[in-house]
C-alpha cells in the first residue's frame, strides 16, 4: 500500500458547514480557487467547478508521484503513529490509469459528505459555532453579562471552545438558488453514498427539497444515505423518502442516558429523543434502514460508557449487527476540557477497572486501557481542570439548570477537587 496515496480526491466530495469544499472531514484545508486567494464555496461554485481545478489536479498529481499533500498531514501522522487513519488507497492502480498526467480526472465522485449548515437547536458541550450557531449566540449573550468571561473563552481557544469566530452567524450556502439546484442535480446524477451532517439537517427545509428533487428525477433508489441527527426533531416527509432509498442509516447522536445526555446536549429532552428513535425504528421494519448509536465520548459521559452500551443493546433487543450499530469514531479530543485525558489519574484508573468488566469488543478494551495511561502531566491536567470547572460552572449558572455537572458527576467533581490540591 502506498504511504501517500488516498482515493478521496478521486471518489469523494466534502462540503463543510460554511460551504467550503475540502478533500474530506479530516483535513482543515479548503480547496483554493485558481487565483489562490479564495476558496471554492458551494454557494458560489458547483462541484464541477472545483473538481478539476488547479489545486485538485495538483493534489492528484502529487499523490500519483508519491509526494505528500499538506491537506492530508493528519492522516500521515496517524499512519506513522500506527493509528488507523481515514486514508484509503483502494483502487489506486485503476484510478491512476484513468487520470491524465496533469491530474485531470473526468469521472465524478460517487461519495459525498454534505454538511448542510451550522443551524442547530442545541448547544452541546463539545460543539462550537462552526457546528451550532446556537453555541455562538449563547457565548454572545453570556458576553453581555460578563465581557471578561467571553474574552477568557476566546483567549483559551480550543481549550474550551473550538471556534469563536463569526459568533451567532448562520451558515446557509444553499440560499443561493442557482447553486443549490446545481448541487441537487449533481447529487441526483452522481452520488451513490451520501452522508448528511449539520448543524441539525432535519431542521433545514432544503434538506427535504434535496429528497424531493431526487424523487422527481427518479434517483432515490440508487442512493445509500447516512443521516447524522440529534433526534430532537423528525419530519413525516421522511416516512415517504427513506423507504425509497437503496439503503439508509441514522447516526444517532446520543451522549448518555436520560439527564446526562440532556445536560451534554442542552436543551434536548430524553423523552423526545426516545420518541424520535422509535420513529426511525418503526421505519426500519418496512425498509432497508438501520440505526447506529454515535455517542461523542468525552469526560462528561465516559463513566456511563458501559451503561450506554447495555441500554443500546436492550433498546434494539439483542446483539448489535449491520442494522443496529455502535460507532467509535466520535471520541472528543477538542475542546480539551471535554477530553477524558484531563481527568484525575486515580479517577481514570478506577473507572477503567470498572469499565473493563464490560467485554464489548476489542476497540472498547483498547479505548478503556488507554484511560490508564498518563497522557498529560499533572500541572497540565490541573490547568485544564480549572478551565473545565470555570467554563461549565459559568454556563450552568447562565442556563439556570437544576442539575449541574457537579450534581450529575459527583465522583468526578470530588476527584478533581482532590487532584487540584496536589503539588
Ligand atoms: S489522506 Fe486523509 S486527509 Fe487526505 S484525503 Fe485521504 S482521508 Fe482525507
Amino acid at each position: 500500500m502506498s504511504n501517500v496515496f488516498c482515493n478521496f480526491p478521486w471518489v469523494h466530495n466534502y462540503v463543510h458547514p460554511n460551504g467550503k469544499f475540502r478533500l474530506c472531514c479530516t483535513t482543515s484545508q479548503d480547496i483554493v480557487t485558481n487565483d489562490k486567494y479564495h476558496s471554492f464555496h458551494a454557494g458560489k461554485h458547483s462541484v464541477e467547478d472545483y473538481w478539476n481545478s488547479n489545486r485538485m489536479k495538483e493534489i492528484r498529481k502529487n499523490m500519483m508521484k508519491g509526494v505528500k499533500v499538506k491537506d492530508c498531514i493528519k492522516c500521515y501522522q496517524q499512519d506513522e503513529a500506527g493509528v488507523d487513519s481515514l486514508r484509503n488507497s483502494s483502487g489506486m492502480k485503476d484510478l491512476i490509469a484513468q487520470t491524465s498526467e496533469d491530474g485531470t480526472f473526468k469521472k465524478p465522485g460517487k461519495i459525498m459528505q454534505l454538511q448542510m449548515t451550522n443551524i442547530c437547536n442545541l448547544k452541546c458541550k463539545m460543539c462550537s459555532q462552526m457546528y451550532s450557531h446556537m453555541n455562538g449566540l449563547e457565548l454572545l449573550e453570556m458576553g453581555k453579562v460578563s465581557p471578561e468571561w467571553l474574552l477568557w473563552v476566546k483567549e483559551q481557544g480550543a481549550n474550551v471552545n473550538n471556534w469563536t469566530n463569526e459568533l451567532g452567524e448562520k451558515q446557509e450556502w444553499y440560499k443561493n438558488e442557482e447553486y443549490k439546484l446545481k448541487m441537487f442535480k449533481h447529487i441526483s446524477q452522481n452520488i451513490e453514498y451520501l452522508n448528511v451532517v449539520g448543524g441539525e439537517p432535519t431542521l433545514v427545509p432544503e434538506f427535504y427539497e434535496m429528497f424531493e428533487y431526487c424523487e422527481k428525477e427518479g434517483t432515490l433508489g440508487n442512493k445509500s444515505i447516512t443521516l447524522v441527527t440529534n433526534l430532537t426533531n423528525t419530519n413525516p416527509k421522511l416516512v415517504n423518502f427513506l423507504p425509497k432509498l437503496k439503503k439508509w442509516k441514522i447516526w444517532a447522536s446520543i451522549d448518555g442516558i436520560g439527564e446526562r445526555t440532556e445536560y451534554i446536549r442542552y436543551p434536548s429532552k430524553w423523552k423526545k429523543v426516545l420518541e424520535s428513535l422509535d420513529f426511525y425504528k418503526d421505519l426500519t421494519n418496512s425498509s432497508n434502514g438501520g440505526i447506529t448509536l454515535s455517542p461523542a465520548i468525552q469526560l462528561l459521559n465516559i463513566d456511563q460508557l458501559d451503561d450506554i452500551i447495555k441500554w443500546w443493546k436492550s433498546y434494539v433487543g439483542g446483539e448489535l449487527d449491520e442494522k443496529w450499530g455502535f460507532t467509535w469514531l466520535a471520541t472528543v479530543w477538542y475542546p480539551l476540557i471535554c477530553n477524558p485525558n484531563i481527568a484525575p489519574q486515580q479517577w481514570r484508573e478506577k473507572l477503567a477497572d470498572r469499565l473493563l468488566n464490560t467485554k464489548f469488543d476489542n476497540f472498547y478494551s483498547n479505548f478503556v486501557n488507554a484511560l490508564k495511561k498518563e497522557e498529560l502531566p499533572l500541572h497540565k491536567r490541573q490547568d485544564l481542570q480549572r478551565s473545565f470547572m470555570r467554563y461549565n460552572d459559568a454556563q450552568d449558572k447562565f442556563r439556570g439548570i437544576t442539575k449541574t455537572w457537579r450534581d450529575l458527576c459527583p465522583e468526578l467533581a470530588t476527584a478533581i477537587a482532590e487532584e487540584q490540591k496536589k503539588v
